[in-house]
């Protein structure tokens, strides 16, 4: 039985030397065979799991991790959350995964750090400043907070911001949403996780999917490095993966191009910014301060396929001279560390979670470079498909035949390219 973490327990553990700690998450051995498994122990797998077995009672379910849970890019983002999409398809599923945020860290009994410090989007021209007007307006219009900050607004609510030294691209503005904000992305893998356990799934680390069995045209379980599984129902929530075990399980090539996205963080330094600010359209460049105090540093994707887990040196100079344009205070700051994830691209930039043409395989894919944020609302709508055999009402339109239909949620309005989403 896990205990329930609390003031009392912290209390209670540090007058008796810390020493009746129990593992956050239980270790079982795997079974032959589950009701449900889940391939992929990041945030959206584990996420699932939880939803699967609180909202629809299925509890014979195995989360499938061939590492460890959140090494993926679960462990590795930029931890920004908002819903600021306009675009049919997005819109309500974005702004029920903020929802669902709100009350997260109370709901798993594990502080996920949420923090709704805002986020900002910079304008640098009326151009920029008026197609970001048609995105905020249509977000109040379905009753998601959107403001505009102008010139003194913005130095004000973010003094580090050089308003006055900047020629290059003068800062117009900014639209903000108060809502959103930053979680601390270990603790929401470990908080699913530990959620999870305690309603009985299983968490099988080290166990990597290599294969599909199938019957009858139908997928029946799976083929690991630690034998096979059989289950009724499989679920792949893999990211930057996804091509490979849609390979695997003949699914064929899906609209999904792996892509490698890259941050990097500073050595930690005294409050300096409390806000989320996105640099974008001149450039791509957003920065937030970690709670350690570490500036954490994103841009954009390194431009070419790969499967490694590290970035590339232009990008690194490209959000660094993005960064210098607009806050020239941070030149003197020390980089501490750099990493890359492996990001699963769709066409449209939109996600997928829905069932497949393969009776018994359902997909959950396609987040790009935004999946953090989509974590709780991912796992509840692909809980409700895998549960239902149906979609939720919110991923009615996360389907992966939309393009074969002349509906694709291009949400950038850049087109098919991976690069521009
Ligand atoms: C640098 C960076 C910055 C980002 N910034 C943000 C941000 O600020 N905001 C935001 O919303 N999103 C952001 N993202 C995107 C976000 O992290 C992802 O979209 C999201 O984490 C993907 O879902 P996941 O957590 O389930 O993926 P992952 O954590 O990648 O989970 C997939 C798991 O599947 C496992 N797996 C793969 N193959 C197999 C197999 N054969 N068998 C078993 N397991 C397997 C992997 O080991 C991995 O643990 C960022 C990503 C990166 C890399």
């Amino acid at each position: 039985m896990m205990a329930r973490y609390s003031a009392w327990s912290i209390l209670q553990q540090g007058l008796t030397g810390n020493k009746g700690w129990q593992p956050a998450w239980a270790k079982p051995r795997v079974k032959k065979s589950y009701q449900a498994i889940i391939v992929g122990g990041g945030g959206h797998g584990l996420a699932t799991a939880y939803y699967l077995a609180k909202n629809h009672g299925i509890t014979d379910v195995a989360v499938l991790e061939k590492g460890w849970i959140g090494g993926g890019n679960a462990g590795r983002n930029t931890t920004i959350i908002r819903s600021n999409y306009m675009i049919e398809g997005n819109t309500g599923f974005y702004e029920k995964s903020l929802q669902l945020w709100e009350s997260l860290s109370v709901e798993l009994n594990f502080n996920l750090m949420f923090s709704q410090r805002g986020h900002l989007s910079l304008c640098f021209s009326p151009g920029q400043r008026d197609a970001l007007a048609r995105r905020y307006n249509i977000m109040r219009l379905n009753g998601i907070d959107a403001e505009w900050l102008d010139r003194d607004q913005l130095q004000k609510f973010v003094p580090l911001l050089d308003m006055q030294g900047q020629r290059r691209f003068p800062i117009i503005g900014g639209f903000l949403q108060r809502r959103a904000g930053t979680a601390r992305h270990d603790a929401v893998n470990w908080g699913f996780a530990r959620a999870a356990s305690k309603l009985g799934v299983d968490i099988i680390e080290n166990c990597e999917v290599t294969g599909f069995v199938k019957k009858r045209g139908r997928i029946v379980g799976v083929e690991t490095n630690q034998g096979e599984i059989a289950a009724e129902k499989i679920g792949l929530a893999v990211a930057g993966s996804t091509s490979q075990l849609a390979g695997l399980a003949g699914l064929g090539r899906l609209p999904i191009e792996t892509h490698k996205l890259q941050a990097f963080v500073s050595e930690p330094l005294k409050p300096l910014l409390d806000t989320v600010v996105v640099f974008g359209g001149a450039g791509h460049f957003y920065i937030s301060q970690s709670d350690k105090g570490g500036m954490v540093f994103g841009g954009d994707l390194d431009g070419y396929n790969s499967y490694a887990q590290r970035g590339n040196l232009p990008i690194w100079q490209d959000v660094s001279s993005a960064a210098m344009s607009i806050m020239p205070a941070l030149g003197r700051v020390r980089v501490l560390r750099q990493w890359a994830g492996i990001m699963d691209m769709s066409m449209d930039g939109s996600p997928f979670i829905c069932k497949t043409d393969i009776g018994g395989l359902y997909l959950n894919a396609g987040w790009c470079y935004g999946g953090f944020k989509a974590t709780p609302a991912s796992g509840w709508c692909f809980a409700h498909t895998i549960a239902e055999d149906a979609p939720h009402e919110l991923n009615r339109l996360l389907t992966l035949d939309r393009f074969a239909k002349g509906r694709p949620i291009d949400e950038s309005g850049h087109g098919p390219w991976p690069k521009l989403h």
